[in-house]
Order: structure tokens, then C-alpha cells, then sequence
């Protein structure tokens, strides 16, 4: 492993101290680890499809201005990006029913939402993220209003964004999750996108066949795991790109 200190290990992601202040090297490992049902393991070069795939998204994002923390790609399983204060909740949304919400709501897995719904969920590594309110999320001082005002705003915009860019390609975006952090610059803060947008944030369909292309594959014990997330990176074109990137060294 190259001598670099590791600011924070994670079940999928390490990060190491970048090359100047205020930046991050953010380590893309093939570690799964899935909360409903627990399950952890390993899917073989899921880290460098989804080092390349967030980048791509992230970058996406930055073009039609929503704000992310994703500086540039340095290999395959290493980005550079800004370092921000994680908020402890995350956003989730979802435009069809899938997984636990189906079952909670009684509806068929595939049914399609009236309207996109947000939720927010305490991120926790002792409790099982429960779902929570703005109360809540004021109340404990998790989120301001002006926050909470902020996430739906941006979450409703990457929707919308990605839900385009992923039709046109054949897949359906079921649900996804968003991660946000506060990125201080001068006396300016801003809520930016943060953590990584990836087949192990989102839940994406074959538009055709509705057969699972994330990490669900993983959950679900089915067959072809990394070949649903190769799939992904091929149809946004960007599976060439992958090939002529080099392997980082400490996998
Ligand atoms: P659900 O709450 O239905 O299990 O998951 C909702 C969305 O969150 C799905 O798109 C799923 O891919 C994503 N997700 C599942 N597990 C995690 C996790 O551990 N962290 C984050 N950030 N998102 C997750």
C-alpha cells in the first residue's frame, strides 16, 4: 500500500489525505457489504466500474450545476475529490416501488410511484438507519430547514437528470440514494453531493426485461454481479474508457 495516511476506512471506500489541503483521495474497493439483509463479500472489480461510473455521473451533475465534491479521476479505483462535512442523513429517492418499501406499502415490486418520493434515512452504524422526519432531522440538529430545503431541491434535480440520462439508454432508475456534505470555501458553504452515485446506490432495471443491474444482484444471490454493473458503464458509453484507464496499486 503506497505510504499515504488513511483518513477514514470504509466497508467499500477508504480515504487517504489528497495532495493539498482541503482535498481527498477517495479509494473505490471490490468489498459489498448490504444492509436489508445483511450480507458482505466480495465482487470482483466492482471498484473500478464504480470509481469510473461515479465520476461520470458526478460529472454529469457538474455540468448542469448541481454542486458534488468530485474534483477529477486519478486511476482506476482512485478519485480526487474535495473533503466535506457529512451530513448524518441520507436521501433517498424513488420513482417505483422495490425491495423493503414495496413490502412496507403493500404494493407489487414494480409498481410505479404517483409521484418520485423522498425519504431520509439517519445514517448509523449502530441502529438499522431508520427512516426519518423533518422533525426529527431539525429537532436533533441532524439538518436545518434550509437543508432539508436544499436536498429535496438537488435530489429532485438529479432525478429528474438522471431518470433522462438512464431511459435513453434502456435502463430504469427504481430508487437511488444520495449522500450530502457541506463544502466550506472562504466564508462561503455550500450543500454539495458527496460519497459516490454507483449500481450500489441506485437500483437500475433493464428497461425490457426488469432484470436487476446493482447490487440487489449481490442481495438477491443471483448470478452475474459485476456483469450487471459492466452493463451499466457499457450502455453510458464509457466501458472504453475503462479499458485504457491502469490499475492502482493496493487494491
Ligand atoms: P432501500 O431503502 O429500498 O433498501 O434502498 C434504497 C436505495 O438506497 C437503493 O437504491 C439502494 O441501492 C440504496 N442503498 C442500499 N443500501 C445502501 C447503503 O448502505 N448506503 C447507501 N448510501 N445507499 C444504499
Amino acid at each position: 500500500m503506497a505510504r499515504r495516511r488513511c483518513v477514514y476506512e470504509g466497508r467499500e471506500k477508504d480515504l487517504f489525505e489528497g495532495p493539498g489541503p482541503g482535498l481527498l483521495v477517495q479509494h473505490f474497493k471490490d468489498a459489498a457489504w448490504v444492509r436489508r439483509p445483511r450480507k458482505v463479500g466480495v465482487i470482483d472489480g466492482k471498484g473500478v466500474i464504480n470509481n469510473r461510473i461515479s465520476a461520470y455521473l458526478m460529472t454529469r451533475l457538474t455540468e448542469i450545476r448541481v454542486p458534488t465534491n468530485f474534483v477529477r479521476c486519478l486511476n482506476m479505483r482512485e478519485q480526487l475529490i474535495h473533503e466535506v462535512e457529512v451530513l448524518p442523513v441520507e436521501v433517498v429517492v424513488r420513482n417505483i416501488a422495490a425491495g423493503e418499501f414495496a413490502e412496507k406499502f403493500e404494493l407489487t415490486e414494480g409498481t410505479v410511484l404517483p409521484r418520485s418520493i423522498i425519504e431520509f434515512y439517519l445514517r448509523s452504524e449502530d441502529i438499522t438507519d431508520p427512516l426519518v422526519s423533518e422533525e426529527h432531522m431539525t429537532a436533533f440538529g441532524w439538518a436545518s430547514t434550509h437543508d432539508i430545503d436544499d436536498m429535496v431541491h438537488l435530489s429532485m434535480r438529479v432525478n429528474d437528470f438522471m431518470t433522462g440520462l438512464f431511459t435513453g439508454v434502456g435502463i430504469r432508475l427504481v430508487d437511488f440514494s444520495l449522500t450530502f456534505g457541506r463544502l466550506y470555501h472562504e466564508d462561503d458553504m455550500r450543500l454539495v453531493v458527496a460519497d459516490e452515485i454507483s449500481p450500489d446506490r441506485c437500483r437500475l432495471w433493464d428497461a425490457r426485461t426488469n432484470e436487476p443491474m446493482d447490487k440487489d444482484r449481490f442481495a438477491r444471490d443471483l448470478d452475474n454481479v459485476v456483469e450487471g454493473y459492466r452493463e451499466v458503464a457499457t450502455r453510458l458509453g464509457i466501458l472504453s474508457e475503462l479499458n485504457n484507464l491502469s490499475e492502482a496499486p493496493g487494491r
